[in-house]
């Protein structure tokens, strides 16, 4: 599985509880772009509801956790899916610009230092 994206990301840590379930790491870090912007190659990404309000997909063929988006009913904007940096061919030519889901943090995760926080936006009643 392969992607490629014809714009520049939107980068940024997420240390949510949904994005550390997700990636099993302390926390992560997304790449978002439009849907437009992204070219698809191959056809061995698998999808799944990973709560009510977000999909994420994974690669069928080496496991990496690949892409989340939003559903309606998250409240944020639909029209972008964001990628797991670490799955792009060069990742350092990215520069995450923001924290988010601060809430989140672990005390110990050391990253980003002074960069602008926000908390989680998008959230369902559990
Ligand atoms: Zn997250």
């Amino acid at each position: 599985m392969r992607y490629v994206l014809h714009a520049p990301p939107r980068v940024h840590y997420c240390h949510c509880s949904m994005c550390r379930r997700s990636t099993g790491s302390a926390f992560a870090i997304l790449a978002w772009v439009r849907w437009d912007d992204v070219g698809w190659i191959g056809d061995t990404q698998i999808s799944y509801r990973s709560s009510p309000i977000a999909v994420r997909s994974f690669c069928g063929d080496c496991g990496s956790p690949l892409t989340i988006h939003y559903d309606e009913a998250s409240g944020v904007a639909t029209e972008e899916v964001a990628f797991h940096v670490g799955t792009l061919d060069h990742p350092g030519r990215v520069t995450p610009a923001y924290h988010y889901g601060v809430e989140g943090r672990l005390p110990w995760a050391d990253c980003g230092a002074g960069l602008p926080e926000r908390e989680t936006e998008e959230s369902w009643d559990a």
